[in-house]
């Protein structure tokens, strides 16, 4: 039905929140334009996974989220497509630095996050821009230069090019927190408190978590307004 009890049912979806809109249930739901249904297309995709299905309604109206979801269950384009969505709403000048912050715990998957972003972005004109450890700042650094819609880092590399100056967050207003547990684990916590106080509080916070404990509960009740919660596969 129009509530999509349903599809949440047959797919182990479960939510929690204020009017939580309906699954879009097919790519023809979602009004996506045409140059991102044809990406999707490409490659090869015939329909939604059950996280992209619930998160981008939600997404695509401003809401925050928390996705507790698995590896592998198609979390990436849940936050990218709706965040391209966001940059075609806003039309910031890139060169004053990106709108669209996506924090990933380590350099593979900053880099395959990057790797989305440019394949599924390039049709929309979109630019993206990956800031890891453990690899030179200079050529990161002109790749920012050249401006940016986007940006995917890890905390320590951000921190480090924010400190330099190098980087504005302040027309930052899609933020999204990957993999949140693993951050947390590995430590990132202060990081991560250090890069949001750069970011504008009118925001959209969206947070991608593998597991739901007490420690991310409190950074998703720290940094996110009013989320809903969607939980796919673990029943709580
Ligand atoms: P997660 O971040 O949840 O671990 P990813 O975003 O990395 O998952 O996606 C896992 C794989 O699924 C990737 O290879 C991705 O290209 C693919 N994928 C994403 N969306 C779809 C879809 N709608 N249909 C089929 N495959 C998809
Ligand atoms: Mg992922």
């Amino acid at each position: 039905g129009p509530s999509g009890e349903s599809y949440r049912r047959r797919h182990e979806i479960s939510v929690s929140g204020d009017k939580v809109p309906a699954p879009f249930t097919s790519f023809e739901d979602t009004g996506f334009p045409p140059e991102i249904l044809r990406e999707v297309h490409h490659a090869g995709f015939s329909a939604p996974t059950p996280i992209q299905a619930q998160s981008w309604p939600i997404a695509l109206k401003n809401r925050d989220i928390v996705a507790v979801a698995k590896t592998g269950s198609g979390k990436t384009l849940g936050y990218l497509l709706p965040g391209f969505m966001h940059l075609k709403r806003r039309r910031n000048n890139p060169q004053l630095g990106p709108t669209v912050l996506v924090l990933s715990p380590t350099r593979e998957l900053a880099t395959q996050i990057q790797e989305e972003a440019v394949k599924f972005g390039k049709s929309s004109r979109i630019s993206s821009t990956c800031l890891y450890g453990g690899a030179p700042k200079g050529p990161q650094l002109r790749d920012l230069d050249r401006g940016t819609d986007i940006v995917v880092a890890t905390p320590g590399r951000l921190n480090d090019i924010l400190e330099m100056k190098r980087v504005s967050l302040r027309q930052v207003s899609y933020l999204v927190l990957d993999e949140a547990d693993r951050m947390l684990d590995m430590g990132f916590e202060p990081q991560i408190r250090k890069i949001v106080k750069e970011v504008p509080s009118d925001r959209q916070t969206l947070m991608y978590t593998a597991t739901w404990p007490k420690e991310v509960r409190k950074i998703a009740a720290d940094l996110l307004v009013n989320p809903v919660l969607v939980n796919i596969g673990n029943v709580d």
